[in-house]
């Protein structure tokens, strides 16, 4: 099992972690800050550090309870079960997607604010961001004042904290769950993402601490996938 540093730390921009399989071009470590392909968030790129050797982190994917590391080349005969690596994150990329996804949940905060919708999936990407929704009469019209809505969040400066739940106690509480979808029994503990005064998501993706950080919002378009699939496209200004 893979501890995942980046759940209690966003802003881990480098760690040292034990390595526990080497094989071909894929890395399992004993814990890691980097970030696997989930839940809408796209996955972190790094280096890998062993003596003088550095390998390129490509890819980062989630394997039952591991996340392997993707290198670019073979690390057969450099690296070993047991070595301790340094591991860096490409923090340009992995802020960018913070940012994202902290603008993700106040646009759909805003938008089931405002319509009762609730959030069916989303897509970060660094241009830009995409949610869908299950909205029965979607009004393009509106969006924009939504939008705005979110540029006010931003402009207030709110805190973002994150921390954990009792599986129990976050059941007592069914706006924590966006997403559609059912949580295995073996997860005993929930991570926690609070927009104070305004959002509490269960949510195991990284998040900036402020969300003056994340920046200004542009609507790029909308579109109406069929009933119950609405989706909104939009980016974020520096
Ligand atoms: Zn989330």
């Amino acid at each position: 099992m893979t501890q995942l540093l980046y759940l209690k730390d966003c802003y881990m921009k480098e760690f040292e972690a034990k390595v526990t399989k080497a094989e071909g071009k894929l890395v399992v470590l004993d814990k890691t800050a980097f970030y696997p392909n989930s839940g809408g968030q796209m996955n972190d790129t790094g280096t890998l550090i062993f003596n003088k050797e550095i390998f390129n982190v490509i890819n980062v994917k989630k394997q039952g309870d591991e996340i392997v590391h993707e290198l670019d080349r073979e690390c057969k005969g450099i690296l070993e079960e047991g070595d301790i690596v340094k591991g860096k994150i490409d923090w340009q990329r992995r802020y960018r997607l913070m940012r994202s996804h902290t603008a993700a949940h106040i646009i759909s905060e805003v938008i089931h604010k405002e319509t009762g919708a609730r959030i069916t999936g989303n897509q970060l990407s660094l241009e830009r961001i995409r949610i869908a929704f299950d909205l029965e009469n979607f009004d393009r019209a509106k969006l924009q004042g939504y939008i705005s809505k979110a540029n006010e969040i931003v402009e207030k400066g709110m805190t973002i904290k994150t921390y954990f739940l009792e599986r129990e106690e976050a059941f007592k509480n069914p706006g924590l769950f966006s997403l559609k979808g059912v949580l295995p029994p073996e997860v005993k503990e929930l991570r926690i993402v609070e927009i104070e005064g305004f959002d509490i998501k269960a949510c195991g993706g990284t998040h900036v601490a402020n969300t003056k950080e994340v920046g200004r919002f542009e609507f790029i378009d909308a579109e109406n996938k069929g009933k119950n699939n609405r989706r909104v496209y939009f980016r974020l200004n520096d």
